[in-house]
């Protein structure tokens, strides 16, 4: 057998000119200048999770593609196109994750996580990719936060993820906050409806778009932006006059839950969700003015039988993180807390600068953060760089200092330094730190 080996791939060098198309489209990153807020946002969840009791779990980012399509019917092969999926080198039919409930909903099944809680409540965070245009500000990635009841059918769980969201983003200063509920129904009673519906909208001029999906998808009228499908539309039947007895008691519980907690909501009858396996309760989450919903979801209780054949009822909420810390960032009404149990060090010398290392782990054992600049070589670099840094420490490294087993610790603000020996140095540092 031989091996080929490929030839050399001509290396471009990344020009001037053509650093912004380094990155994939419709891909972002989350900077360093925005890591506090990042963590701020993800300290924030994991808080909440702990007080309404949701547990971590993590899923990965590849999954088989049916966990995506499953239950689509003859949609599942126009969906199967707007998918991330490929083949794996091994031959296995692989898709980037499109939504964080399913593979949650899949582990539940693998690892019969019904025995140990039920109902299971978890939380999650990571990304999901979709496809779509990538214009005002959408992106394939998206980086969600996600809350899931998973096992029981009650409105109290629909009202616990829907809590938990507004909580969170509450947390985070978001203000006027609303929630735009509605009800899918469920199999009984929604089929009856969705034929009325296209009844009621065959009889009217629609634009051409809506009269191909009149049949098919009557619900995706409702999102129809042409002033004339919007105008007859207000006439068409809703959903609630159309409700199952079970359906009615459920909706009526979970908005009074909703107005028992002083929630702010609008209940809106052309808000749908199109996929089949939600049931019954589906919201998004508004503040103010901002035009996107920062987070969304619904019930789900058919999703387990078409994806396993099983039947297990499940509530989920998402997110939309990289919204999130957009307007956190804009708004600037979160804190940027930065470490101040810090230090800023200060080495001068081959000597000096070998030794610095294991001081500095030492101080930072000790729960005390240093920032060094010790790539550069002079005093005044290294101060110039410290000054940036605002550490209301310096510690100041020299030749006579390394000979002398001692640092000079200096006061920032009051320029105020002294000489503390070594061994004490932690000791010292931590007494002025205080
Ligand atoms: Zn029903
Ligand atoms: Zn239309």
């Amino acid at each position: 057998m031989t091996t080929k080996i490929p030839p050399k791939k001509k290396v471009k060098k990344a020009g001037k000119a053509n650093l912004e198309a380094l990155g994939v489209k419709g891909m972002s990153d989350i900077l360093p200048k925005d890591g506090e807020l990042w963590k701020l946002i993800m300290e924030t969840g994991r808080h909440l999770s702990e007080l309404y009791d949701f547990h971590f779990i993590e899923t990965p980012t590849l999954e088989s593609p049916e966990i995506f399509l499953a239950g689509l019917g003859e949609k599942a092969e126009e969906a199967a196109k707007k998918m991330y999926s490929f083949k794996t080198p091994e031959g296995e039919d692989v898709a980037l994750r499109q939504d964080l409930s399913a593979p949650v909903l899949r582990s539940y099944i693998e690892h019969h996580l019904g025995y140990f809680a039920s109902p299971l409540k978890v939380y999650h965070t990571g990304s999901v990719f979709r496809f779509g245009k990538l214009d005002n500000g959408n992106n394939r990635e998206i980086r969600q936060w996600g809350f899931d009841i998973i096992g029981d059918n009650d409105a109290v769980y629909d009202m616990q993820v829907i809590l938990a969201s507004l909580e969170f983003l509450k947390q985070l200063k978001f203000p006027n906050l609303r929630l735009k509920i509605n009800t899918m129904g469920c199999r009984v009673c929604r089929n009856n409806y969705h034929e009325k519906l296209k009844a009621y909208f065959r009889k009217q001029k629609v634009c051409g778009t809506c009269k191909v999906n009149v049949e098919e998808r009557p619900l995706r009228l409702f999102k129809c932006v042409e002033a004339e499908c919007i105008e007859v539309r207000k006439e068409a039947p809703i959903i609630l006059d159309h409700l199952c007895q079970a359906c009615n008691n459920h909706f009526k519980a979970v908005l009074e839950l909703v107005e028992d907690n002083g929630v702010l909501y609008e209940p809106d009858p052309y808000f749908v969700r199109e996929k089949e396996y939600y049931s019954r309760t589906v919201f998004e989450i508004y503040s103010g003015d901002y035009e996107h919903s920062l987070a969304g979801g619904g019930r789900y209780d058919y999703l387990s039988e078409m994806l396993f054949k099983k039947i297990i009822p499940g509530v989920g909420s998402a997110l939309s993180l990289d919204r999130i810390l957009e307007q956190v960032k804009l708004r600037n009404t979160m804190p940027r807390a930065r470490n101040n149990n810090r230090v800023f060090f200060i080495a001068v010398g081959e000597q000096a600068k070998k030794m610095s290392v294991r001081f500095m782990n030492t101080l930072r054992m000790n729960n005390i953060a240093v920032v060094e600049a010790l790539g550069k070589k002079t005093l005044t670099a290294q101060m110039k760089f410290g000054e940036r840094v605002r550490a209301p420490l310096a510690l100041i490294f020299g030749q006579k200092e390394a000979f002398e087993n001692s640092v000079i610790v200096r006061d920032t603000k009051s320029g105020a330094q002294e000489t503390v020996i070594l061994e004490k140095l932690v000791e010292e540092v931590k007494k002025r730190l205080r």
